[in-house]
Parts: structure tokens; C-alpha cells; sequence
């Protein structure tokens, strides 16, 4: 067993007596006792338990989120003074950084040279949010009647339910938590059943900072836990991120009490070189495209699509460098790929070459299990791959890229929208007339332009078509946990201004 560092939490750093449930401001255990155990994808070995919620255990935080909203305890306090307290927390976020770090490598595998600078932008994030809690505004507004002074109020929702995958559960966390609070909104999380026990961390210094009890909450559990969540008739908006089709099954039973929804799912996303492209570069954008995070990412760019001039060399030093990548310890700064997140996420990617053997694809490189302690594949490469392959049109989640090869611009730009998805596309040209038109054409919510999987909290985040509802981050990131609310003030004209030759204001 690794050695892990010594926590600075207390009620959730202590893992020999199990990860409890937080609920109303108290740690607990589930009502019937009930555990799961937390697993390391690096060693193969359970290392933890953690409590898992049933239905009544989700309702007392649901009832908790909504009494904690009723009564103003957080949407009552001035907006500067939730902001202090978000930029404590961020504060926090940065003192613990190293535990939250390796509670979420233990979890998910994900490197360390991917948490430290993941981390200081969950915190980063917590301080964009707690600046715009004071920007908050409505609008004051022409009157369409003689006689009325209207104006418009932005006001928190009431209870969200974040629903977070376990890919990045404190990042994709932050984008939800921390714009819900910043508005004055209570929270229910529920992790990802993979990687619970960060985000309990991230809670309990929700408490520290001084986020009133009931105001964060967090339900530990599988998808019935979460469905429980999103069904309970107090919840004002689910926030979820997380695969395609369970952010549809979200949404329609979201739709039975009117919840709203913020999508964010999943993607297959093209990266277009182009004949004039950097093709170092490029291959560098296309590595991290595709092999960061072990490509469990959902904007990975999973579909190369390359100009016939450039095909073979690009393939070759993409397949060259996906080989030499070394794969061993998360924690270890010098590893490049780590582990897939879980024996579940081995099983499905091993599918892939299974269907990618059958369908007679080209590997150049990967396309099998390393033989490795960990849930590791190798770096896998399928060149010339047709575009109604499985390959090219699944979110595969690992580290596989499917090559493709184009002749014209019109040629790419079909191939590249040849799919349901719509999260993100990469452009590399030294064009930039060629680059506006693709990015004008190119149906995705993010296209980056000699670059690629650069994100960060001043933009927009989220996706058409089967990628999601809704965005996530950026400054307008926030009113999407809000309501809006028409005042109409009668200012009490005499009353032969005030009314029509009806006596009628309503026009309805
Ligand atoms: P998942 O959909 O299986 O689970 C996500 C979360 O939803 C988990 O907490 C899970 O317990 C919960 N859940 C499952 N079924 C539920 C239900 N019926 N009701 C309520 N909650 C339920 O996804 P995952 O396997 O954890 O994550 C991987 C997926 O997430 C990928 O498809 C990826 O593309 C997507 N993703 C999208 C983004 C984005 O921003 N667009 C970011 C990261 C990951």
C-alpha cells in the first residue's frame, strides 16, 4: 500500500472509521448502514468505505437544502458576504491542496501533473464566482403602460442537485457549487460513486469557510442515489455532468416537477490538421487531445482528421510518441499516462479493441491491456479508420484516437460535423481566413485554433446536440442558477391616467 499523506481534515481525512454522508451540517452514516468501498485503479485494491445513501437519507438533505433556503440563512446574507466566505474557501481549497489532491489520485488515478494545476483552478474558480456574487443585477425597464415603473430581479433558484462524473469530480464540481452558492442557491451533491471522498473534503471546508450548515450537502452513493436526487419534488435544478444518456434520463425525469437542467455530457471531438499545419505542434495539440487524463476527458479530441499531404508523417509521430508515453505511478511527476479510472473503464476500452480487431482496423500502435500493475492500455493509434466505424462514432473514454484523412476544406468540415455530439473541435493552420470559416462552420461549443484542451472559468463550457444543455463557467455561468422576476409598480396615477377608456391594464 502506498504511504498517503498525512491529512490536514479532520472528519473526512480519517479513513479507517469509513467516509460519512454529509447532511444539514452533520457527518452520518446512511440510515440502514449501508457502505461502498472506494478502489485504487493504480492498485488494484479497495481502500475505504464510504456510506452509501438510500432514498430517505436523500430526502433529510434535500429537506435540509430546502430549510436552509427558506429561512435565508445563505440567500439572506449580503451578497459581499458570501463572497468573503467563497474566497475563504478558496483560500482553504489552496491550504489543502495537496490532500484533496491525492484523495482524488486514489480515487481516479489521474496524475499529478494534471491535479496541481487542476486544483489551483478549482480554487481559481471559487474566486471568479465569489467576485460575480456582488454583479448579480436585474434590469430597470421601459414600462410598456402608462402609469408603471418595471424592473426585473435576479433571484437564487432554491435547492440544486450537482451530479458529478469521475473524471474531474472537483473540477466539474467547482462549475456547478460554486456559481449555485454565489446566487444564494443550497446544494445537494452527489459524487460519482467513483470518487466520492474528494468531494467530501471539498465539503468540509465548505463548512470551515463558513457556508451555513445545510447550505452544502453531499449524498454518497450509486445512480439510484441519484436518482433519488433529481426525483425529489424540493429540487429546483439539477446540474449535471456526466454520460449522454444518463443526462437524458436526468432531464426527462427532472421534467416530471419541473426542475431545470444544466447538461454537460459527453463528445467526439474532431481536430482538423490542415495542409499548412504545424505539424510538431499539432502533434503536440493531438497527444493532449487525446492521451491526457488517460482520454477520459469528455472534450478529447478522439477523431483526427488529417490533410492527405501530411497523413502518413503525422500518423507516424503521433503513433511513435503515443508509444514511448510511460505509463506507471499517478503520483509520480515523471508519468505521462496513468491508469483508467476503473476496472469498469478497462473493461469498456478493451471492448473497443475487441470491435476495432472485428471491424479490421489499422492499429499503428496500442490496442491492448499493458502488462502492468493498474488499469492501464497502451496508447493506441487506428489509422484511415471509415467514418461509420464504431470507433468514429462512439465516446470510447480512453486513450484511442481514430485517424482520418480529408482532400478539401469542405471534405473536413463535413466529416467533422458527421456527428450527434457537438462539445469541441480543434483547428491547426497557419490560415487565418481558413481558420474563421471553420470555426464559423465547425458545430461545437468550443473550437480552439492551434490549440486544443485549453479551458478556463472566463468562458462558456458545454455542447450542442447530444453534448449537453446549457453552459457552464463564464460570467453568465451564474444566472443560470437564478430566476427572474417582473415587478410591476402601479405608481398610483390619478386615476383617469392610470386606466384605458375600458378601465382595462391587462391586455391579456
Ligand atoms: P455517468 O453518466 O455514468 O454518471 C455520472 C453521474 O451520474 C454519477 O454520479 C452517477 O452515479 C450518476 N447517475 C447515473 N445514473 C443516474 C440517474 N439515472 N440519475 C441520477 N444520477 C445518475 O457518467 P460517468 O461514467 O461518471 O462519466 C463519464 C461521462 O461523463 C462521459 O460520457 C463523459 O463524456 C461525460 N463527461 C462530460 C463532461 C462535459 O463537461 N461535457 C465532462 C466530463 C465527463
Amino acid at each position: 500500500m502506498r504511504r498517503q499523506p498525512a491529512s490536514t481534515l479532520r472528519t473526512t481525512g480519517n479513513q479507517a472509521s469509513g467516509f460519512p454522508l454529509l447532511i444539514d451540517g452533520r457527518w452520518c452514516e446512511a440510515r440502514d448502514g449501508a457502505r461502498f468501498s472506494a478502489h485504487d485503479p493504480y492498485l488494484e485494491q479497495d481502500w475505504g468505505e464510504i456510506a452509501d445513501a438510500g432514498p430517505a437519507d436523500v430526502d433529510a438533505a434535500v429537506v435540509s437544502a430546502y430549510d436552509a433556503f427558506v429561512d435565508q440563512r445563505w440567500s439572506g446574507l449580503l451578497a459581499s458576504e458570501r463572497a468573503r466566505r467563497l474566497l475563504h474557501l478558496a483560500d482553504l481549497i489552496d491550504r489543502n491542496a495537496t490532500s484533496l489532491i491525492h484523495q482524488q489520485i486514489f480515487e481516479n488515478g489521474k496524475l499529478i501533473s494534471e491535479m496541481q494545476p487542476g486544483l489551483a483552478a478549482v480554487a481559481g474558480d471559487c474566486r471568479f464566482f465569489a467576485g460575480l456574487a456582488e454583479t448579480l443585477q436585474g434590469a430597470t425597464v421601459a414600462p410598456s403602460r402608462p402609469g408603471f415603473t418595471t424592473f426585473t430581479l435576479r433571484e437564487p433558484m432554491g435547492v440544486v442537485a450537482a451530479i458529478t462524473p469521475w473524471n474531474t469530480p472537483l473540477g466539474l464540481l467547482a462549475w456547478k457549487l460554486f456559481p449555485a452558492l454565489a446566487a444564494g442557491n443550497t446544494v445537494v451533491i452527489k459524487p460519482s460513486e467513483v470518487t466520492p471522498t474528494s468531494t467530501l473534503m471539498l465539503a468540509e471546508l465548505a463548512l470551515e469557510a463558513g457556508i451555513p450548515d445545510g447550505a452544502v450537502n453531499v449524498v454518497t452513493g450509486p445512480a439510484r442515489t441519484g436518482a433519488a436526487l433529481v426525483g425529489h419534488p424540493l429540487v429546483a435544478k439539477v446540474a449535471f455532468t456526466g454520460s449522454t444518456a444518463t443526462g437524458q434520463a436526468i432531464a426527462a425525469q427532472a421534467a416530471g416537477h419541473t426542475a431545470r437542467v444544466t447538461l454537460e455530457l459527453g463528445g467526439k471531438s474532431p481536430n482538423i490538421l490542415f495542409a499548412d499545419a504545424d505539424v510538431d505542434r499539432a502533434v503536440n495539440g493531438v497527444m493532449a487531445g487525446i492521451f491526457a487524463a488517460t482520454g477520459q476527458s469528455c472534450m478529447a479530441g478522439s477523431r483526427v482528421l488529417v490533410h492527405t499531404s501530411l497523413f502518413d508523417r503525422f500518423c507516424e509521430a503521433l503513433a511513435e510518441r503515443g508509444s514511448r508515453m510511460i505509463a506507471g505511478d499517478p503520483l509520480d511527476a515523471a508519468t505521462q499516462l496513468g491508469p483508467l479510472a476503473s476496472r469498469a473503464q478497462l473493461q469498456k476500452v478493451l471492448g473497443y479493441f475487441d470491435i476495432a480487431r472485428a471491424e479490421g482496423l489499422q492499429c499503428l500502435t496500442g490496442g491492448l491491456r499493458l502488462p502492468h500493475q493498474g488499469y492501464f492500455v497502451a496508447p493506441t493509434v487506428y489509422a484511415d479508420v471509415p467514418q461509420d466505424s464504431r470507433l468514429a462514432r462512439e465516446e470510447i473514454f480512453g486513450p484511442v484516437a481514430v485517424v482520418m484523412r480529408f482532400d478539401t476544406e469542405t471534405q473536413a468540415v463535413a466529416m467533422a460535423n458527421n456527428t450527434r455530439y457537438g462539445l469541441a473541435a480543434g483547428i491547426w493552420t497557419e490560415d487565418l481566413r481558413l481558420a474563421h470559416r471553420m470555426i464559423h462552420r465547425l458545430r461545437a461549443g468550443t473550437v480552439w485554433v492551434n490549440n486544443y484542451r485549453i479551458i478556463g472559468h472566463t468562458l462558456p463550457f458545454g455542447g450542442y446536440g447530444l453534448s449537453g444543455i446549457g453552459r457552464e463557467m463564464g460570467a453568465a455561468a451564474l444566472e443560470a442558477y437564478t430566476e427572474t422576476k417582473s415587478v410591476w409598480i402601479d405608481m398610483g396615477n390619478p386615476v383617469e391616467f392610470a386606466t384605458g377608456p375600458m378601465g382595462d391594464r391587462h391586455g391579456l
